[in-house]
């Protein structure tokens, strides 16, 4: 990969940070808003299983927002791009459709295979 590119997925990365930092702060605002609004057991039901799935989308959200964190941290370190399994270069294609990933295609194949095996047995 070159500096160019680097610096591409970097833009990216922070663009998408601030994205989701600023989703969380609109959500728990918004959670904190209409908190008093719905005094109606029914109402105060759906609010309930409302916000559960926000909540639900926030950890979603801040995993992802961790992996940003860790693939900038890679970026400072002149590691980005590189398979942590297999120390291979991963594919630029395969960074721009997930641009957190630490895994090239074949090692992301071989533990999707290794899941797939320990959830067989479960
Ligand atoms: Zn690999």
């Amino acid at each position: 990969m070159n500096q160019r590119q680097l610096k591409s997925f970097e833009k990216l990365l922070r663009e998408r940070r601030q994205e989701l930092l600023t989703d969380a702060v609109r959500t728990v605002s918004g959670m904190n808003d209409s908190k008093d609004n719905f005094p109606e057991p029914a109402d105060r039901a759906a609010l309930e299983s409302e916000r559960n799935a926000t909540l639900r989308i926030r950890d979603r959200e801040r995993k992802l927002l961790s992996k940003i964190d860790e693939a900038l941290d890679r970026i400072g370190e002149g590691t980005y791009g590189v398979c942590e399994e297999c120390g291979e270069a991963i594919g630029v294609d395969r960074l721009k459709a997930r641009p957190v990933t630490t895994l090239c295609i074949d090692c992301k194949a071989d533990q999707e295979a290794e899941e797939r095996r320990q959830r067989g047995w479960d």
